[in-house]
């Protein structure tokens, strides 16, 4: 390699380097807190990505469990606004909040009546209902 080639090399070696510090500098990432509109959930997101989120929803936030369930609620009723979509899923987590996760405890045991009342209905499936419920113990 001639000491002009060499040089060549070196100056593109030098412009491709710049290049990467550069796009270091604009991919400087501010981390926010974004708390989601519907369960209330934290997340430490950049900024970018909240602004973006918030555009696709209505101004709002919301994490990607909640934007799961809003995306499946445009899908089963398109005519619905997202707006709507966002607070009707927020209602359904209040409810939950209010009631499951308050009292894990009285959910339990509702959850088992359920379990119990479906036995009932089903002789042969008492058994295994029964073992299931052994196993998670
Ligand atoms: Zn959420």
């Amino acid at each position: 390699m001639s000491v002009e080639a060499m040089n060549k090399f070196r100056k593109k070696l030098e412009i491709s380097l710049e290049g990467i510090n550069n796009n270091n500098m604009s991919e400087l990432i501010i981390m926010k807190q974004a708390e989601c509109e519907c369960c209330g959930l934290k997340e430490e997101c950049s900024e970018a990505y909240i602004t973006q989120i918030e555009t696709s929803y209505s101004g709002k936030w919301v994490c990607g469990l909640c934007s799961e369930a809003v995306k499946e609620t445009m899908k089963r009723s398109p005519e619905t606004a997202m707006k709507e979509a966002v607070s009707s899923h927020r209602d359904f987590c209040n409810k939950y909040n209010t009631t499951t996760r308050l009292n894990p405890k009285l959910s339990f045991t509702c959850d088992m009546r359920e379990i119990a009342k479906r036995s009932c209905e089903s002789r042969d499936s008492t058994k295994k209902n029964l073992a299931s419920i052994n196993s998670v113990r």
